[in-house]
């Protein structure tokens, strides 16, 4: 009997969980660790912090799932894991014991790079968190009885820019539909080499439907830019330049969980776990890793660092191979390994309309420097699309669904992407010890 632990019950760790539970026979044990009682579908917290929808509805309570789909869920923040003696620390001091674990803990913000920044201690709002969208949100109320400059963006080194422009077009829609767009002042700072560029360069027609949607919204961009100092009215850029601001909602770099900082030779110095294809760490075959937590390189160099966008779909495919590569490794199943294709489909919505961006695969081949397709397109449809997978998705986390037949099959047969492709075993993803 083997016991498996996934840490982190968002995105990627509950569907993870319950994958592993649907793939294992019972005598095999999964256990869910989460810091936070309910599972949260993050990209509703932009609707959040703008107070389009309240918080519970993008949150479901993580005991009655775990108890109905039989997963054991402890509620602790994981402090320490010792990936030699296969042991994981928990806040409340409880140890545990694993044969396998997945790690998906997604990110910690990196506020303190930049003086100013930040909810806690700065003076920018963030919508990473349910407790960072809250505070947004009432600020957001308090900056609409008396609106001005309003300053959306991202600081050097971020990898995730759609929520963004979501946040800065959504509020666009909201000013004008409350007859205050004229009393407000909207600019988007990014470190993105173009506008549309989220990470991910030349996906087709991106920066021109981005970029004339911002334009034809009276919106300001200013791309290639390093955010450097953040003042009470004002937010302070690399050459000089100084931006007034009466709300600014910036999204900050991310890091690792401070347990993977602290591991040695667990991550990287930013606490992002190097992975092989397999998702398996190359010096732990015990330890795997998904979503924002895995260390995924930009392949390339701007004058502003950024990172490589990790979507949420590019999330429940790193869990799926997951699961799938460790009920491999127990004999649950009798198949090849599996790795996630890092095809990305990613729905935004901008107020009346949307656009749907789609990367196959993110990272372009490193041979030919292309990717099978990419392309980006608009309109009002993808609002509605975007509304519909999130009730979807919420959905089959009640029902303890990862990721159906069906659903693998209509991101073929509507996308032509697929989440994961098989893989022949190599030699260093070798089974961790079982213990008896
Ligand atoms: C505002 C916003 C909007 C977004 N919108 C989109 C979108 O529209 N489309 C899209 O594809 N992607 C979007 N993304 C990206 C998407 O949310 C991520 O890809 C996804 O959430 C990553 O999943 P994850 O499991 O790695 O992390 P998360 O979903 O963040 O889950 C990590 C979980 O681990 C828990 N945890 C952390 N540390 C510990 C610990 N020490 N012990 C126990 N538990 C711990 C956390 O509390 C959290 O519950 C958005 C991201 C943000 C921030």
């Amino acid at each position: 009997m083997a016991h498996v632990v996934v840490i982190g019950a968002g995105l990627g760790g509950l569907p993870t969980a319950y994958e592993l539970r649907q793939l294992l026979p019972s005598q095999h044990r999964v256990t869910l660790i989460s810091d936070q009682p309910k599972f949260t579908f993050i990209p509703g917290l932009v609707r959040v912090g703008l107070d389009v929808d309240p918080l519970d509805h993008f949150q479901l309570d993580l005991e009655p799932l775990a108890h109905r789909h039989k997963v054991a869920l402890v509620q602790s923040k994981v402090t320490t894991l010792d990936p030699h003696d296969q042991r994981i620390t928990l806040e409340n001091g409880e140890v545990i014991d694993y044969d396998y674990v997945a790690i998906a803990t997604g990110p910690s913000f990196a506020f303190d790079a930049i003086p100013g920044l930040g909810p806690h201690d700065g003076y920018t709002h963030s919508i990473c968190s349910p407790s960072h969208a809250l505070h947004a949100r009432e600020a957001w109320l308090q900056f609409l009885e008396n609106p001005g400059s309003l300053v959306v963006g991202a600081a050097p080194g971020a990898g995730c820019f759609g929520p963004a422009y979501e946040f800065i077009l959504m509020a666009e829609q909201i000013l004008r539909q409350k007859g205050l767009r004229d009393r407000a002042t909207l600019t988007l700072i990014t470190p993105e080499p173009y506008v549309g560029h989220l990470g991910v360069s030349g996906v087709k027609n991106a920066q021109k439907l981005t970029a004339t949607l911002l334009r034809k919204r009276g919106i300001e961009a200013i791309a290639n830019a390093a955010i450097t100092a953040i003042s009470p009215d004002a937010v302070t850029l690399d050459d000089g330049r100084t931006l007034p601001q009466q709300y600014a909602m910036i999204l900050p770099a991310f890091r690792g969980a401070s347990f993977i900082q602290n591991t040695p030779g667990l991550g990287n110095k930013k606490g992002f776990i190097p992975v092989l294809p397999t998702y398996q760490h190359p010096d732990f075959p015990s330890v795997y890793s998904l979503g924002v937590g895995v260390s995924l390189a930009q392949p390339e160099q701007f004058r502003v660092p950024i990172g490589l966008p990790k979507s949420g779909q590019m999330t429940e495919a790193m869990g799926m191979a997951v699961a799938h590569n460790i009920a491999v490794q127990l004999g649950a199943i009798h198949k090849l390994l599996q790795t996630p294709t890092l095809e990305a489909i990613c729905f935004a919505e901008f107020g009346e309309t949307g656009i749907l961006y789609v990367a196959a695969p993110v990272l372009p081949d490193p041979a030919t420097g292309k990717r099978r397709y990419s392309y980006a397109i608009q309109g009002k449809w993808v609002v509605w699309g975007k509304a519909l997978f999130e009730q979807y998705f919420m959905t089959k986390m009640r029902l303890g669904a990862a990721v159906p037949w069906y659903e693998r099959l209509g991101l073929r047969m509507m996308f032509g992407v697929d989440l994961v492709k098989p893989i022949a075993a190599t030699p260093t993803s070798a089974p961790a010890s079982v213990r008896a």
